[in-house]
């Protein structure tokens, strides 16, 4: 199969700190805001979010991750079977989710993710970060914040690399 460089180390890291600028000039500021990634890969690049969001505020937002892998509509009709590793130790309601993952594809897991949310609390609002936009949505799902959209076949996959201590290092767009 053949790679083709996306994003490097650097290009990774540009592309956080625009998004959390982003994110912190539509919220205006970090009040009431919450990010949550999504498993895995999202929960990594959620917590990079929040340390360059302390960074430039000062304030820590809450951090939380959401496991749905069990919630997937395609996944079968299981119904909402418990969660996989969500950890959400606090509440949401009135808060401003938002919700983080390294690639957005036919919109299923953000359903499923919002759907998960959504039996926790009553969010304010849920806007959703992700590092790559490779198209192909099959729901009404679009993203607030993207690092870089990516046309691909439904064959090429998006490979985001990261390293033994959970830091991006490289995304490549993969032909079969
Ligand atoms: P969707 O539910 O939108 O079809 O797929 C998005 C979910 O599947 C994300 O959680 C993402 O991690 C994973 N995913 C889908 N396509 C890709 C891909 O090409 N590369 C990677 N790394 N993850 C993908
Ligand atoms: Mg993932």
């Amino acid at each position: 199969s053949n790679e083709t460089v996306i994003l490097d180390s650097a290009g990774i890291s540009r592309a956080l700190t625009r998004i959390a600028h982003e994110i912190l000039e539509r919220n205006k500021g970090t009040a009431g805001v919450v990010l949550i990634g999504i498993r895995s890969g999202g929960d990594h690049l959620a917590r990079l979010l929040r340390d360059r969001m302390a960074q430039i505020e000062g304030e820590e937002v809450p951090l939380g991750t959401i496991d749905i892998t069990m919630y997937r509509d395609d996944l079968g009709s299981r119904g909402s079977l418990p969660l996989g590793k969500t950890e959400i130790p606090f509440p949401l309601d009135g808060r401003k989710v938002v919700l983080v993952d390294d690639v957005l594809f036919t919109g299923r897991t953000i359903r499923a993710a919002m759907d998960a949310l959504i039996d926790i609390g009553r969010p304010k609002n849920i806007q959703l970060a992700t590092l790559i936009d490779r198209g192909h949505r099959e729901l009404p799902i679009r993203a607030d914040y993207v690092g870089r959209n990516v046309p691909t076949s439904r064959e090429e996959k998006i490979l985001v690399e990261f390293s033994g201590d959970n830091n991006p290092v490289e995304v490549r767009l993969v032909k079969p």
